[in-house]
C-alpha cells in the first residue's frame, strides 16, 4: 500500500494520463464509458460503470464553520466530479459513532471515510500528533510542504496501514489558533502557576508543566466553565470559530499567538479494504479532492478569522493581547522537552520526529528571509 513519495502525489499518478469520456446517455446512467492510453488500466474501465455508497464520519457538530462545512464540501466535490459513482453520506459527530472514535470506526470497517484529528489518537499511537500539530512546530504552509514533498504523508500512509489498515489525507487546516480566552492576565511566567485552563493534547501537558492545571471540556461546555469560573481560561481555534461559540462574551482577554496549534492539519481516512475496492480514476478523484479541500478550508479559516477578528476587536469588554516573550520562551523549551519525550515513546515517533526535524531544519531558514521577513517588512 506505500507507494513513494512522489507517487502520493496527485499530480504525479499514472492515472491523470487517462482522457475519460462520458456520453450523455452513459452519465444518465450513472456509467462512465471510458478510453484508456494504459492498457493496465483496462480492468478499472470495465469496473468503472460500478457506483459506490460510502458513509463518511466526523468529530464535528453539524454544519460548523470551517471543520464542518469544509467536509460537506468534500462530499458534494467528490459526488460531482464522479458523476454520482462515490456517493458520500456525512454524519456529524455522534450521529452515527461517537466523535472521538471516527478513526476507529474506519480502522474496523463499520464506515468507509473519516474526518477528524490525528492527534486525538495520540493515546494510541503518540507519533499521531505529528499529523496534527506539535507545539511551536509547522505552520500550514510548512505542514503541507512536509506532507507532499518532505516524505511526511509516506510515512504517514505507511504508519496508518500498518497501525489502523486506513489511508489518511491532508484534508483542511485552520492556520494559526489563538493561544486562548483568559480572566486573568498573564503579565509573566508566574501567572501560570495555578491557571486552570482548558487546552487538550500536547499543549496542555506543556502548560501542565508551566505550572497550570490542565482541565479537559468539550467544545460544547467551554462557554459556561468560562462564566461559572470552573475555568480561568480556554482555547479553541481562533476568531472565526470562537466568536460562534461567544466566548468573547465570558472572557476579558484575547491573547496571542497560539504557540501550541500554529498550522494544525485535519485528517481524512479511508478504510484500506475500501480504497482498495475502488477503480483508479475514482482513487484520483479523492485524492485530488482531498487535497482542493486542504487548501480551501485553509482559505475560508483565514478570511472567516480576519472578519470575524474585526469584530471582537470593536468589542470594548475585550482586550486583545500578546503573551509576553519570556512566557512564550518557557512554553517552547517545555516544548521541545515534552516532544523528545514522545520521539521516544516506540519506533514510529523516532522515525517521524527525525524526518519531521530535517524537514524544519531545511525549511525555518528560508521562511527566516522569505515570510518572516516580509511579515516583518509589511510593518515598517
Ligand atoms: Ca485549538
Amino acid at each position: 500500500t506505500t507507494l513513494t513519495g512522489l507517487d502520493q502525489h496527485p499530480g504525479k499518478r499514472r492515472g491523470m494520463k487517462r482522457r475519460q469520456i462520458v456520453t450523455g446517455m452513459a452519465a444518465a446512467a450513472g456509467v462512465a464509458a471510458c478510453s484508456s492510453d494504459n492498457a493496465d488500466h483496462t480492468a478499472a474501465s470495465v469496473s468503472a460503470g460500478e457506483t459506490f455508497e460510502w458513509n463518511l464520519v466526523t468529530s464535528w457538530p453539524p454544519g460548523l464553520p470551517g471543520l464542518g462545512v469544509g467536509v460537506e464540501n468534500l462530499a458534494e466535490r467528490i459526488n460531482a466530479a464522479s458523476n454520482g459513482r462515490l456517493n458520500i453520506k456525512v454524519y456529524a459527530g455522534g450521529e452515527l459513532v461517537p466523535a472521538l472514535e471516527v478513526l476507529d470506526a474506519v480502522s474496523r470497517g463499520t464506515v468507509q471515510m473519516g474526518h477528524d484529528s490525528a492527534y486525538y489518537h495520540r493515546g494510541k499511537l503518540p507519533a499521531a500528533q505529528f499529523y496534527t500539530t506539535v507545539p511551536f512546530g509547522q505552520t500550514a504552509h510548512e505542514i503541507n510542504a512536509w506532507m507532499y514533498y518532505g516524505g511526511g504523508l509516506e510515512l504517514w500512509r505507511e504508519m496508518y496501514a500498518d497501525v489502523f489498515n486506513v489511508r489518511p489525507f491532508p484534508a483542511g487546516n485552520t492556520g494559526v489558533q489563538m493561544a486562548g480566552w483568559f480572566n486573568k492576565e498573564i503579565n509573566s511566567v508566574d501567572d501560570l502557576r495555578g491557571l486552570k485552563m482548558r487546552i487538550p493534547g500536547v499543549g496542555g501537558e506543556v502548560m501542565q508543566r508551566a505550572g497550570a492545571s490542565q482541565i479537559t471540556v468539550p467544545a460544547s461546555e467551554i462557554f459556561t466553565s468560562l462564566q461559572t469560573g470552573a475555568i480561568d481560561a480556554a482555547e479553541w481555534v481562533g476568531p472565526y470559530n470562537d466568536i460562534a461559540l461567544g466566548l468573547h462574551k465570558v472572557a476579558r482577554y484575547y491573547y496571542y499567538p497560539g504557540w501550541h496549534e500554529m498550522g494544525p492539519m485535519l485528517q481524512c481516512t479511508v478504510n484500506l479494504d475500501a480504497w482498495n475496492s475502488l477503480p483508479p480514476d475514482l482513487q484520483a478523484i479523492v485524492e485530488n479532492v482531498c487535497q482542493a479541500i486542504n487548501d480551501d478550508m485553509m482559505a475560508e479559516y483565514t478570511w472567516g478569522n480576519a472578519v470575524a477578528l474585526e469584530q471582537i476587536k470593536a468589542d470594548p469588554n475585550v482586550e486583545l493581547r500578546q503573551l509576553p516573550d519570556d512566557v512564550l520562551r518557557l512554553l517552547k523549551s517545555l516544548s521541545e522537552e515534552v516532544i523528545e519525550e514522545m520521539a521516544a515513546e516506540g519506533e514510529w515517533a523516532a522515525r517521524i520526529k527525525a524526518s519531521f526535524d530535517e524537514f524544519q531544519r531545511i525549511v525555518i531558514p528560508h521562511h527566516e528571509i522569505t515570510e518572516l521577513a516580509y511579515m516583518n517588512a509589511r510593518r515598517l
